[in-house]
């Protein structure tokens, strides 16, 4: 497909093609509808060729602003000069080099209390794969995953990647946190993992150290109940990313059946060189053997490994942190000046997301939208005032808009007069 291909061009050309039986009917659906969020992405590339980027407010994607710290750039440096190439680019375990692993390990043992080795460790290329091996490696066809909306949309994808089939959890849309009692009325004979994302992408939620073990003392009932594993997949790319001194619970303390995935996408915003983890505790049941196929699936899901220079470099800077300060600027500047203005916004505690409810334009006496007409309406009308924000839909929660604040503060600032011009529009 060509880049900047309009969507009407697009559309008419997908039509063209719908009875040449040339590509899977698996990927069909994809074709069709491709990510609402990188549609914008480029959309909004376009937007500021034609008006100038610093006219162009882009909310989209989670795409840091804030430059990786030096110390990895430093990094990278020292061990081009000092290692031996054929080390360095060379092929290594599947699972990744031990020493980073180890050195992971160790950091993670310091900071939470638990005791891993090297051997609990599997370097991936990114949440994204560390998800797809810790669902490669669990489930059958056929079997459940659940998981509460709103939610990162690429989880249905991964989930039918494996012919797995993604439940979702509807949300309490007061707070978004997590109800123990909703994840168990859905979790059925059939459920073989929950995954749960915390901080939470795109509410922009933390998750308490209660409402854990709440979730937790939920899933152990029902593996006893349907006497099988249940496996919690914690996805935690945005977990040093939380403010107001909110704090993550460790999920592997908590539950036996945990696999923790993470991602330096966010922390260390190196979301192009694709390089996390999955994490599998002893605690795990058969954790031996699910450590060996999960290293297998690692293998053959075609990433081989994880990229190793990358690799090598977050080896040596485990102890490097996120620019908090950075983000809480942000947030603090967007939360007050959306609420001020009258828009009903969840207050963000972690990630770098504000979600927001869609205001609905009162036109005609008697119209009643549905959330996606309004949430709709509300993004489109967003675009004339050069505003990109992505619709609740993209995250299987209509009737709301997530906005976000990576970008710089300048953005932020520049953007706010319009956003109040937005809110004129909606009579709030
Ligand atoms: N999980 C969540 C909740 C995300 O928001 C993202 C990326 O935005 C990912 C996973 C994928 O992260 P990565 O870039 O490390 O593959």
């Amino acid at each position: 497909m060509c880049q900047n291909e309009d969507e009407s061009v697009r559309k008419e050309r997908l039509e063209k093609q719908g009875d040449k039986n040339v590509i899977s009917e698996k990927m069909r659906p994809y074709l069709a509808n491709n990510s609402a969020i990188r549609m914008m992405f480029e959309e909004g590339k376009k937007m500021a060729e034609l008006y100038g980027a610093d006219k162009v407010y882009d909310f989209s994607l989670g795409n840091p602003n804030v430059p990786a710290p030096q110390k990895v750039n430093q990094a990278i440096k020292e061990i081009l000069d000092e290692e031996d190439p054929l080390f360095v680019h060379g092929y290594m375990s599947n699972a990744g080099y031990p020493q980073v692993r180890a050195a992971i390990a160790e950091n993670l043992n310091q900071r939470f209390g638990t005791n891993f080795t090297e051997r609990n460790l599997i370097m991936t290329v990114g949440a994204g794969s560390g998800l797809n091996v810790a669902l490669k490696t669990v489930l059958d066809p056929g079997d459940e995953v659940l998981t509460v909306a709103p939610y990162f949309l690429e989880y249905r994808a991964y989930v039918t990647n494996y012919d797995g089939v993604l439940v979702t959890v509807e949300p309490d849309e007061e707070t978004f946190q997590i109800s123990a009692e909703a994840f168990a009325a859905k979790i059925s004979a059939k459920t073989k993992a929950v995954i749960i994302n915390n901080p939470n992408n795109p509410t922009g939620v933390v998750y308490s150290e209660d409402t854990i073990r709440a979730l937790a003392a939920v899933l152990e009932e029902k593996q006893s109940e349907y006497g099988h594993a249940i496996y919690l997949i914690s996805d935690e790319p945005y977990r040093e990313l939380v403010f107001d001194g909110a704090a993550i619970p460790f999920v592997t303390k908590y539950y036996k059946n945990t696999m923790v995935v993470y991602s330096y996408s966010k922390s260390l915003s190196l979301p192009g060189e694709r390089i996390g983890y999955l994490l599998i505790p002893d605690e795990l049941e058969e954790s031996e053997m699910t450590i060996d196929a999960a290293t297998i699936a690692n293998r053959i899901s075609g990433c081989v490994n994880a990229p190793s220079l990358i690799q090598l470099a977050v080896g040596r800077c485990v102890d490097c942190q996120a620019d908090l300060a950075f983000y809480d600027k942000n947030r603090r500047a967007l939360y007050e000046g959306l609420t001020d203005m009258g828009f009903t916004c969840v207050r963000p505690q972690g990630a770098f997301y504000l979600w927001m409810k869609v205001p609905v334009k009162q036109t005609e006496a008697g119209t009643v939208k549905s959330p996606v007409e309004a949430e709709t309406e509300f993004v489109q009308a967003a675009k004339k005032y050069h505003i990109l924000i992505v619709p609740g839909s993209s995250f299987a929660c209509p009737g709301y808009v997530r906005i976000a604040y990576c970008v710089s503060y300048e953005t932020i600032m520049n953007a706010l007069p319009e956003f109040k011009k937005l809110a004129e529009e909606f009579s709030l």
